[in-house]
């Protein structure tokens, strides 16, 4: 089915399932065959040589993880999509898929702490050569890119103090040294940002998070360019890194009401942006929808909504972070983001737990900071949580 003349919140619900009913059934069953029989030897043969549609084996592909790849691929605007185990599946198969020794990786310093951890540690390991840019300083990305780039690696808005990345400006960059560009797309989900549409080749999800948006399944995926993402089906169905039908039927529930989340979500975080930044115990507020945030016009240029997460600073350090953050009653202090139910917790103990206080100081993370990933719980409600643990700080 073409959904090119539908929205969004229409193929969310639809996208992917259009095969699978039988019996008059309304929601795709979850397949869990490990394999695919067949009678006629020729049918299997063209389908094993990928000659013919049809399944073989569920490391390979699995008629109910399609139906998920089927949505994002629909949401994102891609030729392909493939999936993983989970988001940082996602990302190691992209990157060891498409690399080999010699090959040249530019990319951010606030990349998520697991991407990280790959141009740090894992990658260097394979003579990959990687080069990490201050985030926002879009001239010293171009200078890299101009030195001769094989990948681009972008994430935006980026974790935990949301800061915007100029990808219109920066895919065509890569474009012109022939560097194929990758942008993690989990902060703003597709109902906010499109990075194909901006000039990206690939773009990934962790589908643990918002796309599920249930905190119930961990997944991955990855879409665009055919060429592209058909050299990473065919790693990770070597690796094994494959998504099972469990989780893949929970996330691609979770994804019919992915628009009606995310538009709840948009509206709350810059709500409580606003209510926090005029607080006198809150020092410091990131919010991409604050018109004083630095990125503030490139992510309006960009995104159409400006996502579930925010992160403030209180005045009172660290210590008023321990003291206030237990007092709230609707959070979850918790890692991970995109749920139903919010979550909070200080990048601290959360995504980059492994820095040192040094280390996150020159990311610009200060010790207080909360990361707050808003559910879709009344606001009101959440605001009057918020005022009571202040209070008592
Ligand atoms: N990308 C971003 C932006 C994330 O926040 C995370 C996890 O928090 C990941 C990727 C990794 O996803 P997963 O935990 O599903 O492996």
């Amino acid at each position: 089915m073409d959904f090119s003349e539908y929205k969004k919140s229409t193929a969310s619900v639809w996208a992917g399932e259009t095969d699978l009913f039988t019996q008059g059934a309304v929601t795709p069953p979850i397949i869990k065959s490990v394999t695919f029989g067949y009678d006629d030897l020729d049918e299997w043969h063209r389908v094993a040589t990928g000659n013919a549609d049809g399944y073989i084996y569920s490391r390979n592909t699995n008629p109910t993880v399609h139906v998920l790849e089927e949505k994002i691929r629909i949401l994102e605007g891609a030729e392909a999509a493939t999936s993983f185990a989970t988001g940082m599946g996602a990302i190691s198969n992209t990157l060891f898929a498409l690399l080999e020794p010699g090959k040249r990786v530019v990319s951010l310093k606030d990349t998520y702490g697991g991407a990280s951890r790959l141009f740090l540690d894992f990658l260097p390991r394979y003579q990959v050569n990687v080069t990490l840019c201050d985030t926002t300083d879009f001239d010293a990305i171009e200078t890299e890119l101009a030195k001769g780039c094989d990948l681009l690696y972008l994430e935006t808005p980026t974790n935990p103090t949301l800061k915007i990345v100029d990808l219109r400006r920066l895919a065509a960059a890569a474009k012109k040294v022939g560097a194929v560009t990758v942008v993690d797309n989990t902060f703003a989900t597709p109902i906010n940002q499109n990075p194909l549409a901006l000039g990206a080749d690939l773009v990934l999800h962790s589908a643990t998070k918002f796309l599920c948006g249930h905190s119930d399944a961990m997944g991955g995926v990855l879409c665009g360019r055919k060429d592209l993402i058909q050299k990473v089906f065919q790693f990770r169905e070597i690796n094994g890194a494959s998504l099972q039908a469990d989780p893949a039927y929970l996330i691609a529930r979770g994804m019919k009401t992915l628009e009606l989340r995310i538009e709840r979500q948009n509206a709350s975080a810059l709500t409580i942006a606003q209510y926090l930044k005029a607080h006198p115990k809150v020092s410091e507020v990131f919010y991409p929808g604050l018109e004083s945030h630095p990125g503030h016009a490139i992510a309006k240029a960009q995104m159409s909504g400006f996502g579930g997460i925010l992160s403030f600073s209180l005045t009172g350090g660290y210590e008023q972070v321990k003291q206030f953050l237990p007092r709230l009653q609707f959070v979850h202090l918790a890692a991970s983001l995109g749920s139903v139910s919010t979550l909070a917790g200080p990048p601290r103990t959360t995504s980059h737990v492994e820095l040192t206080e040094e280390q996150r100081s020159l990311l610009g993370i200060p010790e207080s900071l909360i990361r707050y990933s808003v559910g879709i719980e009344n606001v009101s409600d959440l605001i009057t949580d918020l005022e009571r643990a202040l209070a008592l700080v």
